[in-house]
């Protein structure tokens, strides 16, 4: 038996109860497999058995105070995976779903993709089971502090650097450095996804949705296909979905979904550049419904209680393109068969995730082009490194230099998932590829370190 299927059957036994852990651990190792026969270096010391297990996890009460008067519990989470390329790095997830489970699939896959980035980055994640959905600005800020009055001790510029995911956006990374820069005293760069006005970078908030659009438009480019005139479904309507919309229509495709944890829009004539700006109001200020863009523009659908890839299968809605936005195996049972029976020759994962194994399968039996997350959405935690450098250099660089330097960092991506790819026998492979790819520098990082 090999050493990556030994590492798998260790995970899921001594950590039990946590499936999309496992799930993550297993899309990488079995990636991994054509590493073991060109490198004995790394089995002899058992760099694979090493990464899987995190540097240190810190699991912490957050009790604050409501609009109420109520006392509120929450869970507090800070997965720190790997340091061996660079602090860690990570965000921070604000959801009712978060548990040790999910905080440790993200923080594992977070070490391969910093890692791709090229920018000296380790891995990690956090985050808390505190859901801002429906919230008061005040509960929010109370919820906020409460959560860094233990984080602080963990983190630090040079020690670990979070950032926003789900349910954590501007206002929350507003609320939190605030509170840290109060009790530690230092204004540094110890949370990425910063205000302008504070040291944030330009380009920060597009930058995964950007990303994500790049790469695509690089593995079109393996076809001598572009962007225009392309039919693409986006799914969720958060900061990734916003900004790949954003990027798709500027390159002149057509977005003709959209969706939140209710349901799901179509729009036959597209989202266009009034009506994102309607749904960044809508999402990001008013904190309103996706149902209420049905109502706002004529011949809308809203499809209740769908997601995207629902609506697809149900209704033979039919696409080129797709960029899952939203979660974890949102691409679910049935619905890549459904892409794939409709046209959809291209998937790229803006979430984390989002397709299960098998819809994985399916891709690739089909000769769909995939950009598997930890490729697909790395432009954000990129971004977020030219964050930590603009603050440690203190100055700001301007939205074009920012843009270009993330557009490269996409197209560099590529072409690594792609050279990996074929050096190790799996040409095209875009997954394998960058599993392989983010993997080979951390493991050498980790065998210079000796056994630490
Ligand atoms: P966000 O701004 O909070 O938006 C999340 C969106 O997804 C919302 O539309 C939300 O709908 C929907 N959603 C979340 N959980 C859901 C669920 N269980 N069922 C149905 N809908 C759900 O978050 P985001 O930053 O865009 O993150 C989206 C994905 O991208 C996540 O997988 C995240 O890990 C990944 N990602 C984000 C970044 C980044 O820079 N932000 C970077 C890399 C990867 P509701 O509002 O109704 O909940």
């Amino acid at each position: 038996m090999s050493v990556t299927k030994d590492v798998i059957e260790m995970v899921q036994e001594k950590d039990a109860g946590q499936p999309e852990f496992h799930q993550a651990v297993h899309e990488v190792m079995s990636s991994l497999e054509p590493t073991v026969e060109k490198h004995p270096e790394f089995v002899k010391y058992k760099i694979y058995e090493r990464i899987v297990v995190p540097d240190r996890v810190v699991i912490f009460r957050v009790p604050w105070v409501d609009d109420q008067g109520e006392v509120q519990v929450n869970r507090g989470y800070r997965v720190q995976f790997s340091s061996a390329i660079g602090p860690y790095k990570g965000g921070l997830r604000f959801h009712r779903s978060v548990n040790l489970s999910i905080i440790k699939f993200l923080g594992f896959e977070q070490i391969f993709k910093n890692s791709l980035t090229t920018l000296p980055m380790g891995g990690g994640k956090g985050g808390s089971d505190f859901d801002p959905k429906g919230k008061s600005d005040d509960d929010v800020m109370r919820f906020c502090q409460a959560f860094m009055r233990e984080l602080y001790r963990h983190i630090g510029p040079d020690t670990d650097v979070p950032a926003g995911d789900i349910g954590v956006g501007g206002r929350e990374i507003g609320y939190m450095y605030g509170y840290y820069k109060k009790i530690v005293n230092e204004h540094t760069s110890v949370l990425t996804g910063k205000g302008l006005e504070y040291g944030g970078s330009l380009i920060r908030p597009e930058a995964t949705g950007y990303g994500a659009v790049f790469l695509a438009a690089e593995m079109l480019g393996t076809r001598n296909q572009d962007m225009a005139g392309k039919v693409a479904a986006v799914s969720a309507s958060g900061n990734v979905a916003q900004y790949t919309v954003e990027k798709l229509t500027q390159m002149g495709a057509k977005v003709i979904t959209l969706s939140d944890s209710d349901g799901t829009i179509v729009d036959e004539a597209g989202v266009d550049k009034e009506k994102l700006a309607y749904v960044l109001d809508l999402k990001n200020v008013q904190r309103g419904r996706i149902k209420e863009y049905a109502d706002k523009f004529k011949d809308v659908t809203y499809y209740a209680g769908k997601n995207v890839w629902d609506v697809i299968k149900e209704q033979g809605i039919k696409v080129d393109l797709a960029f899952p936005s939203a979660h974890e195996n949102e691409i679910e049972d049935g619905h890549a068969e459904a892409l794939v029976k409709n046209g959809c020759y291209l998937v790229c994962e803006g979430a984390n995730m989002p397709s299960t194994a098998d819809s994985i399968k399916i891709y690739q039996d089909n000769n769909v082009l995939f950009g598997p997350a930890k490729a697909a959405n790395a432009g954000g935690v990129a971004t977020s490194g030219l964050e930590m450098s603009q603050n440690s250099m203190r100055l700001a660089w301007t939205r074009d230099e920012v843009e270009q330097r993330l557009h490269s960092i996409m197209k560099n991506i590529h072409r690594n998932c792609l050279e990996a790819a074929e050096t190790y026998g799996h040409p095209g492979d875009y997954l394998t590829g960058a599993n392989i790819a983010g993997f080979l520098k951390v493991a050498n990082a980790m065998l210079a370190y000796g056994v630490v």
